[in-house]
């Protein structure tokens, strides 16, 4: 029988790696904390008129990468629906926005979330089909100041920090200003029309956008067509004085804070409902895939999935490509996993003692050890062996030591070996890790 595997572009991440994994993201909540962000979690899945409207019906996610399918009635009261899996999270996070109302607090809502999202892409290093992403938003009604230029700056300074604080070196900050829906709208005819003596010079997928659309033609990677994307009108000239200034203001905030950027004026990103900032954080280490991150601003989403005014700015970032960075030798002290050896390793020397090792580890790990467990099958050159990888000491537990209540405890980094009362084995562990 074939054996079963998992599905092209997912896979299992398994520990020691997932430490990293739970570092970055304990990181992340830190960091989060400190400017004010708080958890949510919506579904895994959703209405997929959800991402037709926010995303864009247009978009490579909406028209060819989204797992979506008919979901059954059940019963009389149900009615059959299309959901998909959901391959980004701000929809969803606006989405509850306006369900629960969260506007009509006054306030700006910081919401971060860390979860796996979905898109039928061609797999490749840094790019699967199910991935993790960790975002935040900040979102609220014009007058809790969610427009302002502030929020725009705070989360890339906030960006900035979390990236240093993983110990991600040599990152670079891409930024942009796509302009208002209007301003947007306009370019995008404007670049039609350019397009329409350009385009036949270009690749067929930059052909195919000119029509469908042009906003993606920045996007392309093809060496030869770089000269003409080039000559093409730029975004910046089609923005109208309010999202100038208000590009200005962001950048003129990063250069009081510090933070390093430069301006692209080619990011105008995938997804639809981006409004005037946009940004990326990239890292050459990635190779082809060399998004850390993206996000940017968007005012009129909320309103376009029918909930109340409420701008908006925001990012994702792939916590798969965290991890490649990271592993690729980026490490600095700070996030390097140490090498934690276990407190001890209880060795049973014979079956039937093995209840009372048990009882033995259950106080330990009780009292805060990590602990591995021997088995009395185990003869004692194996148990030695075992332990000498994976923990700092071995405790032997024999028929003698039950008897007597003492027992002995090597001590591999140290070469000593100790007689120690049962009572005061956690403590004796205790003092000895503290040294
Ligand atoms: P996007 O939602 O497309 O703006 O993506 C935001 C970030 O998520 C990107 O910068 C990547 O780091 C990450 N990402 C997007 N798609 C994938 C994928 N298929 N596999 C791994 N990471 C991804």
């Amino acid at each position: 029988m074939a054996t079963l595997k998992a599905v092209r572009g997912t896979r299992d991440l398994l520990p020691p790696e997932t430490e990293l994994w739970n570092r970055i993201e304990a990181t992340a909540r830190r960091v989060f904390a400190r400017y004010n962000f708080g958890e949510i979690r919506t579904p895994i899945f959703e209405d997929t008129a959800l991402f037709a409207r926010s995303v864009g019906e247009e978009t490579d996610i909406v028209s060819k990468e989204m797992y979506t399918w008919e979901d059954r009635a059940r019963a009389q009261s149900e009615k059959a629906q299309s959901l998909t899996l959901r391959p980004e999270n701000t929809a969803g996070v606006v989405r509850a926005y306006i369900e629960h109302k969260l506007g009509e607090s006054g306030q700006l809502q910081k919401l971060y979330y860390i979860g796996p999202q979905f898109r039928r892409e061609r797999p490749q290093k840094g790019r699967y089909r199910q991935f993790w992403q960790i975002g935040a938003e900040a979102i609220g009604p014009p007058s809790s100041g969610s427009e302002s230029p502030l929020r725009d700056a705070e989360v890339l300074e906030m960006l900035a920090t979390l990236l240093d604080e993983l110990g991600i070196k040599g990152w670079t900050l891409e930024l942009n200003s796509v302009g208002s829906s209007a301003d947007r709208a306009r370019y995008n005819e404007v670049l039609r029309t350019a397009l329409v003596s350009v385009a036949p010079k270009m690749c067929v997928d930059c052909q195919r956008r000119a029509v469908t659309n042009p906003l993606r033609v920045l996007d392309c990677k093809v060496p030869e067509d770089q000269p003409l994307i080039e000559s093409l009108p730029k975004i910046g000239d089609s923005l109208g004085a309010e999202a100038k200034e208000h590009f200005a203001a962001v950048v003129a905030a990063l250069d009081s804070a510090g933070v390093p950027y430069i301006l692209n004026h080619r990011l105008v990103r995938g997804l639809d409902y981006y409004t005037r900032t946009t940004f990326e954080f990239t890292h050459g280490g990635l190779g082809a895939q060399n998004a850390l991150l993206g996000g940017g601003r968007y005012d009129g989403l909320s309103e376009a999935l029918g909930g109340p005014r409420a701008p908006g700015i925001g990012f994702a970032m792939g916590l798969d490509r965290l991890v490649l960075t990271l592993q690729a030798g980026d490490l600095n002290q700070e996030s390097a996993p140490p090498q934690v050896a276990l407190d001890a390793y209880i060795a049973p020397l014979g079956e039937n003692l093995n209840a009372a090792a048990l009882t033995l580890a259950r106080e330990l790990r009780r009292a805060g050890f990590n602990v591995e467990l021997g088995d009395g099958s185990f003869r004692l050159k194996k148990s030695f062996e075992a332990a000498d990888k994976i923990a700092r000491r071995i405790v032997i537990l024999g028929e003698d030591e039950l008897q007597s209540g003492i027992l002995t405890v090597k001590d591999f980094t140290r070469g000593t070996q100790t007689k120690v009362p049962r009572a005061e084995l956690a403590a004796f562990l205790a003092t000895a890790a503290g040294e």
